[in-house]
């Protein structure tokens, strides 16, 4: 297979991650970039699985060395980025990257990897559900909320850098769109 990659980003509860896992599970003929990241380790995540998790050090000595694809302060003192060696052992075991990232991550990917990239953009169906499913993640403080809200909002500018549109109303309906859409592009 010619070197493909498929870039997934969403204002955040849009549900892109739950895609990538789907489509991940249904296919062998693509592989997840895993990044890397200075945050800490949730439950559950593994090193090297979820992420590479690595001390702000370690971060900056590899962003010297030029080992990174992309890398963006996500969150204040939180980097992540994703790391050139992911991309080429991939693409060396003929398979398409795919990747899970923010809208910024995003578009610098988009600009690196041009015409090797499809960007597809995950929308909720309206900024009602996409509030629903925020408050849905959990207790929180009216405030925090309108802070991710505001968030969400802002990243749903970054539609238009993409090359399409999955809208992500029913789970099913959306991955088979984004399934077939996958395999427009990588048939080409
Ligand atoms: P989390 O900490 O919840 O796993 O991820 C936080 C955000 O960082 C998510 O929006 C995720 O898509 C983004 N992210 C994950 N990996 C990368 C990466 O390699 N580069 C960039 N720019 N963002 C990333």
């Amino acid at each position: 297979m010619k070197e493909k990659a498929i870039i997934i980003t969403a204002p955040s509860g849009a549900g892109k991650t739950t895609l990538v896992k789907k489509l991940l599970a249904s296919r062998t003929d693509l592989a997840f970039s895993v990044s890397a990241c200075t945050r800490d380790m949730r439950q559950g995540e593994q090193d090297g699985v979820d992420y590479y998790f690595l001390d702000t050090q370690e971060f900056q000595r590899k962003i010297e060395a030029n080992e990174f694809l992309e890398w963006e302060e996500v969150y204040k003192g939180m980097f992540y980025g994703t790391l050139r060696s992911e991309v080429n052992r991939i693409w060396t075991n003929g398979q398409a990257v795919i990747f899970d990232i923010d809208v910024k991550g995003a578009k610098h990917l988009k600009a690196q990897l041009g015409e090797k990239a499809r960007a597809i953009f995950i929308a909720p169906p309206s900024v009602e559900v996409l509030k629903e499913r925020l408050q849905g993640r959990g207790t929180e403080s009216e405030e925090s909320l309108k802070k991710r809200l505001d968030k969400s909002m802002a990243e749903m500018a970054y539609e238009k850098d993409m090359d399409l549109t999955v809208v992500n109303d029913d789970l099913e309906k959306a991955f088979t769109e984004l399934s077939h859409r996958v395999n427009e592009f990588l048939q080409n």
